[in-house]
């Protein structure tokens, strides 16, 4: 059965003459604001300092506004969520045994925090244990429904959030009598450039190293084509708080970093203590090319440093954890009791339907499970196969979906089965290496969410901003380092 396409919105109406010297503002904007990315060009000594425009929609996404403002209202809950799912050792081990069975990266992944627990539970008997959230919840709104649906929320190198407010202000810009029809106060604040640094800055603060001269590592996939977004929080970190950034891959945390085993602070390849880890790599198993990469990662673990994600917050923001959570029941046992009934019935309002390919849990039928495969054998257009991965290009739709199902066993465990969003169709310019084409297109909305926690203390705990994403209609898939997306903005309407 195909489902109903609804009619293409889009916030304004541009006639074919329009559009070229409209493209040609928003990339001057783009350029002269820093919102690019890296252009590889061959051509350059170093081809990382040539750079271009990042891929981007001329006009803002229509959005209902009370839907957008309780995404926003939901995200600080979701922050105390990942935190309490993450501190729940036990409940990330049973969780995702099955899943780790199957699944090397997730084995090792779940291998390091069992193995790092000693040095852990010291840091926090120390009073020194400083968690640091920098989340980005995904979600795509569900024309049948309404509602926005949670597609997954990020825990480990949520990207695009600092050129997602230059996107903002591009949009600010354009709608600044450029295009006529586009009203600026419909354009949500978006203080990504401040909220993500200055969380970051609170972390190193709590961590007791900033006055030895403690340092923020971001660490980096060798040969990021994204790095001008991760360059904002640097420069930002040095603007508002006079932080120094080093940007480190695993490789070379291994090669330089010393671990101080009686006290935990570890020491980098320049000898400065580390205060924050911020990983922008390591969420894939292509990061851990060799034993030494993995060796880092344990390394920091054992460290005293902030450490954003931790294991644990990286284990609670799998996509396995992300079904269980949807299980009936599950939510309540994370959530303060005096408000849980209602935290409960507010986080749901963003559930799509999930559900565990574990064979036990098929043979028990849990939350509908057989019947839920049963359907999507019939209809996989309705559904998406998801394995234990991030960065984009991993699902399994269609046919591809259908007959990973219809073959089943154990290897499933590390997979869950989602109910297909289905966003409304909007119409789009999409601006990409200097050319623009007018499509068909579906969006996905990223709300940011910031957390800082000293011990018991939670020093940071709020939404702090948005990401927009948008894909030409016929694509499964919505990477914008991939290829696949353009970024975009929110335009709130009643
Ligand atoms: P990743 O960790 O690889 O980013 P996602 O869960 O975000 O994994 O899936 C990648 C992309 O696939 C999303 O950005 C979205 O475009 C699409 N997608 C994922 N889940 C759904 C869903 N339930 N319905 C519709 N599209 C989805
Ligand atoms: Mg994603």
């Amino acid at each position: 059965m195909q489902h109903e396409i609804p009619r293409a919105t889009s916030s304004v109406q541009l006639g074919p003459a329009d559009i070229q010297p409209l493209v040609d503002d928003a990339v001057v904007f783009a350029n002269q604001h820093g919102l690019v990315v890296a252009l590889k060009d061959p051509r350059f000594v170093n081809p990382d300092y040539a750079v271009i425009h990042a891929p981007l929609s001329l006009t803002p996404v229509p959005y209902p506004r009370a839907r957008f403002e309780l995404a926003q209202q939901v995200m600080p809950l979701f922050n105390t969520l990942v935190d309490a799912v993450a501190a729940d050792e036990s409940y990330l081990e049973a969780t995702l045994r099955p899943a780790a069975a199957q699944d090397a990266f997730t084995g090792r992944l779940l291998g390091c925090l069992l193995a790092t627990r000693p040095e852990r539970q010291a840091l926090r008997g120390s009073g020194r244990e400083v968690v640091l959230g920098v989340h980005r919840s995904d979600y795509m709104l569900d024309a049948p429904s309404g509602k926005f649906l949670q597609v997954e929320l990020n825990t480990i190198a949520s990207s695009f959030g600092c050129l997602s407010a230059l996107m903002t202000r591009l949009h600010g810009y354009m709608a600044s009598g450029r295009i006529s029809g586009l009203d600026a106060s419909r354009l949500p604040p978006n203080p990504t450039l401040e909220h993500i640094p200055d969380a970051i800055a609170a972390a190193a603060t709590a961590s007791g190293h900033v006055a030895a001269g403690g340092v923020v590592v971001m660490v980096v996939q060798p040969g990021e084509r994204n790095a001008y977004d991760q360059q904002w929080i640097q420069l930002q970190l040095w603007e508002r708080h006079r932080l120094r950034t080093l940007r480190l891959t695993l490789a070379d945390i291994a090669a330089g970093g010393r671990l101080d085993a009686a006290s935990g602070t570890l020491t980098l390849p320049g000898g400065q203590p580390a205060a924050v880890f911020y990983f922008r790599a390591g969420y894939t198993p292509a990061d851990y090319p060799s034993e030494a990469e993995w060796a880092a990662r344990e390394l920091i673990e054992r460290s005293n440093a902030a450490k954003c994600p931790t294991v644990a917050y990286q284990l609670a923001g799998t996509k396995k954890v992300q079904q269980d959570l949807a299980t009936p029941g599950v939510l309540e046992r994370f959530l303060p009791p005096a408000t849980a009934a209602a935290d409960a019935a507010l986080l749901r309002e963003f559930f799509a339907g999930l559900w565990s390919l574990d064979p036990r849990d098929l043979a028990a039928d849990a939350g509908g499970a057989a019947a839920a495969v049963r359907d999507a054998i019939a209809r996989p257009e309705a559904y998406v196969l998801k394995p234990q991965r991030e960065g984009g290009g991993n699902n399994l739709y269609g046919e591809e979906l259908r007959a990973a199902l219809q073959q089943g066993g154990e290897e499933l465990s590390a997979y869950i089965l989602m109910q297909r969003i289905l966003p409304p169709v909007n119409r789009s310019v999409l601006v990409r290496n200097g050319q623009w084409q007018e499509a068909e297109t579906l969006s996905e909305l990223g709300i940011y969410g910031t957390f800082v926690r000293h011990n018991n203390a939670v020093v940071v705990n709020q939404q702090s901003g948005h990401l927009v994403r948008t894909k030409t209609a016929s694509s499964n898939e919505g990477g914008v380092a991939a290829g696949f997306a353009v970024l975009d903005s929110p335009y709130l309407v009643e």
